[in-house]
């Protein structure tokens, strides 16, 4: 019996890729013209882009399994619009990409990577480095605070923080401080740290109000997208010093990071690695197959997108 023809666009790791050409009849986008009328799923990355041509392009298409809890990647319009089943990887990445907020305002207010560079240089060896902020009896607001943004919410209290929070709506069951826009919550607190999807509807939420209300020993931790952030307007007030510093894990035109921020001691610059660790990849990738899995043995998803279960589309 023929199994059925998956298109990896890329990029995928190679545990992904390998292991939809161990289970499927897999197709990449060099072969497409040849194979395009029999790719029935599309297996991706939130860094692939699966657009509407592409959609457009598979006639017998399904299901769309993306590797990542984000899927700004994927025009959701375009798939729904025939049909087309929609998965991600919710959960599963909490506790990595918590970790790596924390350990970016962390990084940024004890002057951590300065810190290694200053005793590498060997300047420990005729001065003391200079004292530095702190974490502990901090402010500090969260702009997204769903499964990623409670994550983190839990261990910055358990840091000492005081914890506030900017959502479109407000939730009922959080014991945290709600402000009604993201510049009301940057101007109540000392750090910011950045969690909302990417996408049309969050497009530079983070301007220069919200970057000028944190003010100049504010802290911006973004490990959302970087189109969430106005990246020009950040990096002016970072030059201008109307913002304290910076913990950066995702940017506006990855992997091109402005040379402005490269040159800045006050930022710490992460390459998209908020869920790069080992259990967590190996957690996403096995929900991205079973979803793929799950759809093709009886038209049901795992985790399908939230659009899919408000529109009713969920097979
Ligand atoms: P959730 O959907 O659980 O949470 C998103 C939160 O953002 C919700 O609380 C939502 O509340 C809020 N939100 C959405 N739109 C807006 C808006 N316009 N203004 C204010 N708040 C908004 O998502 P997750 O926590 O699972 O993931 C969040 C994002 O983190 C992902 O979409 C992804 O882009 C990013 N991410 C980045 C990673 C990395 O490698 N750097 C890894 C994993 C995730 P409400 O609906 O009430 O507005």
């Amino acid at each position: 019996m023929s199994r059925p023809t998956i298109l990896r666009v890329p990029p995928l790791s190679p545990q992904l890729h390998d292991a939809v050409g161990e289970q499927y009849d897999a197709v990449d986008l060099a072969d497409l013209a040849e194979h395009a009328e029999d790719v029935v799923g599309i297996v991706c990355s939130n860094s692939g882009r699966v657009d509407g041509d592409l959609i457009a392009a598979l006639p017998r298409l399904g299901v769309i399994a993306n590797h990542g809890v984000g899927y700004d990647n994927i025009d959701v319009p375009a798939a729904l619009e025939r049909g087309i089943a929609v998965s991600n990887t919710p959960e599963v990445l909490d506790d990595a990409v918590a970790e790596t907020a924390v350990a970016l305002l962390l990084a940024v207010r004890r002057q951590v990577v300065p810190a290694d560079r200053f005793v590498r240089a060997g300047r420990w060896l005729e001065e003391a480095f200079p004292l530095t902020g702190q974490v502990a009896g901090s402010r500090v607001g969260i702009l997204g605070l769903g499964r990623i943004g409670r994550a983190v919410a839990t261990r910055l209290e358990a840091l000492g923080c005081t914890v506030s929070y900017h959502n479109r709506h407000r939730l009922p069951d959080v014991p945290y401080a709600y402000a009604a826009s993201a510049a009301e919550l940057a101007a109540g607190v000392d750090s910011l740290v950045v969690v909302v999807p990417g996408g049309a509807g969050t497009a530079a939420l983070v301007d220069r109000e919200v970057l000028d209300a944190l003010g100049p020993d504010g802290v911006l931790v973004n490990v959302a997208r970087g189109s969430v952030v106005d990246e020009p307007a950040l990096v002016a007030a970072l030059a201008d010093g109307r913002l304290g510093g910076a913990g950066l894990d995702v940017y506006a035109e990855e992997p091109q990071v402005p040379a402005e921020l490269i040159a800045m001691d006050t930022v710490v610059l992460l390459p998209h690695v908020a869920s790069g660790t080992h259990p967590t990849r190996a957690a996403m990738r096995a929900l991205t197959l079973d979803n793929l899995a799950s759809w093709l043995a009886d038209g049901t998803l795992r985790t399908p997108i939230p659009e899919m279960t408000t529109t009713g589309k969920d097979s």
